[in-house]
């Protein structure tokens, strides 16, 4: 891994910022330029490599649900998550309501809206100073504020998050907080990270839970587990089987355009392209990505067949 690599693969991924479209259903996010693309990349050894927009600010929008389920694992512990959603790939949008309608039925996973939702409502008795602290602890970065712009435009245009967790509430997922859950959920997806901050984050994740730097543990070893299991699976919406496939590693979007990957035991990757795919995924950004795992073999099962490979040969 080394800057020139990076570079290679936003050149690589450039041409797939004019497939997607910056994300309008939150008006405010709509600002933002679609020709970006940035990278971040930080080694368990303490190694920083960068490119792009790496430091451009952006709101984290669903990669919070990945810090919403450690926390909630770490704080009320695997029953209490999981009797709120299941643990599958749901196979449908992020927003998706259809799913969930049946009486039985509860959320897919935690990564998509409903199941986020749901499992917000574990953490409001820590509240958002605690989690803004945890957030900026867990991303090494201490400038991560809300983004009061795209709070606002995002909590007056609520009205799909707002009935999905008024069906959660019938089905007894959502005991009664319903608006303090929603302002919380809100509120989390509105903070605003970098490229180099998801690294962070991703950094810690690949190193089971501890932070490289400090020794400091922040995360119990399952929590890690668990969420990166979720990440695999689910953490592309109903893209996460192709992007497994193309990248095989643990992830997570967010309609912000930024990506979260992590090489288990080797380093955290942070992406940011705000062009969006049909998906809402990052369409660029998933191209960084593929470039990346295939040149460097990262996806999670090359570990048994590793070995060194030229860009040329694989594109
Ligand atoms: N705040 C966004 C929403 O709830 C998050 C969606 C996403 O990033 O995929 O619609």
């Amino acid at each position: 891994m080394d800057e020139a690599l990076l570079k290679q693969a936003l050149e690589f991924g450039k041409p797939y910022t004019g497939k997607g479209e910056v994300a309008s259903y939150i008006p405010e996010l709509s600002k933002a330029d679609g020709r970006e693309l940035g990278i971040c990349v930080r080694t368990i050894g303490g190694e920083e490599y960068h490119c792009g927009y790496w430091q451009r600010r952006f709101t984290i929008q669903s990669i919070s649900k990945v810090i919403n389920l450690a926390m909630a694992l770490e704080h009320y512990g695997f029953d209490a998550v999981f009797h709120k959603t299941k643990m599958e790939p749901s196979g449908a949008s992020f927003n998706a309501m259809s799913r969930i309608s049946d009486n039985e039925d509860i959320p897919f996973n935690p990564l998509v809206n409903s199941g986020a939702i749901a499992i917000v409502e574990l953490l409001l008795p820590l509240g958002l100073d605690h989690m803004l602290s945890s957030v900026r602890g867990l991303c090494s970065d201490k400038y991560i504020t809300m983004d009061e712009d795209v709070f606002k435009s995002e909590w007056s245009h609520s009205a799909r998050n707002r009935s999905l967790a008024y069906l959660l509430q019938s089905k007894g997922l959502i005991d009664g907080n319903v608006d303090e859950t929603l302002l919380l959920y809100t509120q989390l997806c509105s903070l605003s990270v970098t490229a180099e901050s998801l690294s962070n984050l991703g950094q810690v994740l690949a190193n089971g839970g501890v932070q490289p730097e400090t020794g400091r543990r922040l995360l119990k070893e399952e929590v890690v587990r668990t969420t990166l299991t979720m990440m695999l699976t689910c953490g592309m919406y109903d893209g996460s089987g192709e992007f497994a496939v193309r990248v095989g590693l643990p992830s997570k979007s967010g309609v912000g355009g930024g990506i979260l990957s992590v090489v288990p035991g080797e380093m955290g990757i942070g992406v940011y392209g705000p062009s969006l795919d049909s998906k809402g995924n990052s369409a660029a950004g998933q191209k960084v990505l593929e470039y990346i795992s295939r040149t460097e073999k990262l996806h999670i099962l090359d570990r048994y067949t590793r070995h060194p490979v030229s860009a040329s040969e694989t594109f």
